[in-house]
């Protein structure tokens, strides 16, 4: 069991949180909030009990000069201040004087923000990229733990990679603990990876095999079912021998896939019919068995009858990991298939659900069904990671109870 921020005494201390405020922004102004506001359990938390809390974050990537006016922070904490409601005192910089004294001078229940952490990973002066922050830089990572007393780290979004504001810090301060929203990654996907209770069926879709050979090699390990729709249904149907017309397919996974077929037999579930149109355009589609394609017909979606059985198979089910859309749910005539799964997902009883990041996690958001799932991943690189089974610099860092 990993420490939480709940298990730790913060009261007096300088609490160093390290969080996702990884927001879009269009022109200086965050178009989606969502991430400033949840991390502000973890944040409220500290400074209810009497915490000094310094809060900080990467935004964006900065790799050359102009990324740097980019990705300033300034109204990301501008939020997180109305939305507090408490004044937060930001330092428009990474390190030097004024952010040590204002860290030095920080009261009980007051909030400190300093710059984007990435700005550490490109040098001004020298025009160089240096990734001190992305290649977790000793030296930096000894620095910013120096300005604290505790450590927090509640961002999953890059628990995947060392770097210097998680893991650089975690070695150099006497105690770590998880912020409330890396708890729940810990305790759904780490619950699902460790422990999971049984049926547990694992539904992928997306766009390619070859984003995901490991999750679903894991979860062939792992789970009792794996129902595959998405595009990457039709590499495994060609390699089934199928004539799957126009659809999309990696040919040089068509050897993996017979593979991975192989080795799931019985386990692996593919569709038995998608929704078929004549070109990448959101048109009314056709309804067709796989056995049915014609030369130009291009499979934007899993059919009826897919669905149907994906329902069979997931009666009873006590766990349900969900990664990857079943078709192309951006065009409304190629997401019932998406929407489809969101229901019996939503009308599981009992039944854990959890839904892996990425755009998974964007299109049951967009389609109304956030609530009512268990769990929805607030990572998409690192929720793959961790279903695979891969230890997580971010979460390994953090001090068990
Ligand atoms: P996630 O981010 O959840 O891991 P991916 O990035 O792997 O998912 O895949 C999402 C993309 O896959 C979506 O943009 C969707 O339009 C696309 N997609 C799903 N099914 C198909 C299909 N049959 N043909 C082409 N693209 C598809
Ligand atoms: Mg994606």
């Amino acid at each position: 069991m990993k420490k939480i921020v709940s298990d730790l005494n913060v009261k007096g201390k300088k609490v160093l949180i390290r969080v996702d405020f990884n927001v879009p922004m269009k022109n200086g102004v965050i178009t989606d909030d969502t991430r400033v506001r949840a991390a502000l359990p973890t944040i409220k938390y500290v400074i209810d009990n009497g915490g000094k809390a310094i809060v900080f974050s990467h935004l964006g990537r900065v790799k050359a000069v102009e990324d740097i006016a980019k990705n300033d922070i300034t109204p990301v904490a501008k939020r997180l201040e109305e939305l507090i409601g408490k004044p937060v005192k930001f330092v428009n910089a990474t390190r030097g004087a004024e952010l040590e004294a204002a860290a030095a001078n920080l009261k009980e229940g007051e909030i400190l923000m300093f710059q984007n952490t990435r700005y550490e990973d490109f040098d001004a002066t020298t025009n160089t990229e240096t990734k001190k922050e992305s290649k977790n830089n000793a030296e930096l990572g000894a620095y910013w733990a120096s300005l604290g007393e505790v450590f927090v780290n509640d961002a999953f979004g890059t628990a995947h990679r060392a770097a210097a504001s998680n893991v650089g810090i975690a070695s150099n301060v006497k105690e770590t603990a998880a912020g409330f929203l890396l708890a729940k990654e810990i305790e759904f996907i780490g619950g699902a990876v460790d422990n999971p209770v049984r049926p547990y069926v694992a539904i992928l879709g997306g766009a390619k095999v070859s984003d995901k050979i490991g999750v679903i090699e894991a979860l062939l390990d792992k789970a009792d079912k794996v129902l595959i729709g998405g595009a990457m249904m039709f590499t495994f149907l060609k390699a089934q021998g199928y004539n799957i017309g126009a659809s999309r397919c990696e040919d040089d996974k068509l050897d993996l896939a017979k593979e991975l077929l192989a080795k799931g037999k019985g386990k692996l579930i593919l569709p038995v019919d998608a929704v078929c149109n004549k070109a990448f355009e959101d048109t009314k589609g056709t309804v067709k068995t796989i056995d049915k394609f014609d030369a130009d017909d291009m499979g934007l979606d899993v059919g009826p009858a897919t669905l149907d059985l994906f329902k069979k198979e997931l009666t009873g089910a006590k766990t349900v990991v969900w990664n990857g859309p079943m078709g192309v749910f951006e065009m409304k005539n190629y997401a019932a298939g998406t929407i489809g799964v969101c229901e019996l997902l939503a009308n599981l009883s009992g039944a854990k659900t959890i839904i892996g990041g990425g755009d998974s996690a964007a299109a049951a958001e967009q389609l109304g069904y956030a609530s009512k799932m268990s769990h929805i991943s607030t990572g998409g690189g690192a929720s793959l990671e961790y279903l695979e089974g891969k230890e997580l610099p971010g979460i390994a860092c953090v001090d068990d109870k």
